[in-house]
């Protein structure tokens, strides 16, 4: 399993390029960064991922996920997962019903609510189950967040700058516990970021501009 990209170029549809001929590969398990400056493109490039991709921007190239191209399913098929700097939890619903929103369709009932139950488990969060999300401090809710996202089961995990909004001793923990959920996960995942700190040690890194041939 991975995520490919092929000569993938985005543009404004005044014209303007962003980025042209960027090419990747992020294989399973392994986490790749993308540097680069505010503005260059960097969450323009995950909506496009994602199936996003708002209507003032065009793209060329191929995105690959499984060998599978994306490019023709819609968002909701794509089975690509984000996590943002803000992670955006609903408010009106507890901890465990955030969780549960996200589990795939196939599992019903009273198992959404017990699936959610052991996720907060395994991450040692057991007693948020029915607090909200304003009760909760923000790493906490950074965490869940994260589990929400990979609860869905995505086949890839895209970040955007998922650390920015949290405090410097959090953000150095948060990192690592990430980098822990991901191994489990077992899928390709690709952040974003203008922070080089973000960069999990000994993985792979593109710095801005990204026209690069031997980038994957
Ligand atoms: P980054 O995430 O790297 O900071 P973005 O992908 O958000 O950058 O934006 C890339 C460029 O596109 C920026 O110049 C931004 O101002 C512009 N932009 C972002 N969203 C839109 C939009 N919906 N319509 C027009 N321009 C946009
Ligand atoms: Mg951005």
């Amino acid at each position: 399993m991975s995520l490919c990209l092929e000569n993938l170029a985005i543009r404004k549809n005044n014209g303007d390029t962003l980025f042209s001929a960027l090419t990747m590969t992020v294989e399973k398990g392994e986490m790749v960064t993308l540097m680069g400056p505010s503005g260059c493109g960097k969450s323009t490039l995950l909506d496009a991922i994602a199936g996003h991709l708002s209507p003032e921007f065009n793209y060329s190239g191929v995105i690959t996920l499984d060998g599978m191209k994306l490019d023709s399913l819609p968002a909701h098929k794509r089975q690509v997962g984000i996590l943002f700097q803000d992670d955006l939890l609903f408010p009106h619903l507890t901890v465990w019903e955030n969780l549960a929103f996200a589990l795939p369709d196939s599992i019903r009932g009273a198992e959404r609510k017990d699936r959610s139950l052991l996720a907060l488990k395994h991450i040692s969060l057991t007693k948020l189950a029915n607090s909200f999300p304003d009760q909760i401090s923000g790493g906490q809710r950074a965490r869940i967040a994260l589990t929400r996202m990979l609860l869905a089961e995505p086949k890839v995990a895209l970040f955007d700058e998922p650390y920015s909004k949290l405090d410097k001793d959090l953000r150095a923990q948060f990192r690592r516990w990430v980098a822990e959920q991901l191994k489990q996960a077992n899928i390709p995942s690709l952040m974003v970021t203008h922070d080089k700190e973000d960069i999990p040690e000994g993985s792979r890194c593109l710095n801005w501009p990204w026209e690069s041939k031997n980038a994957g």
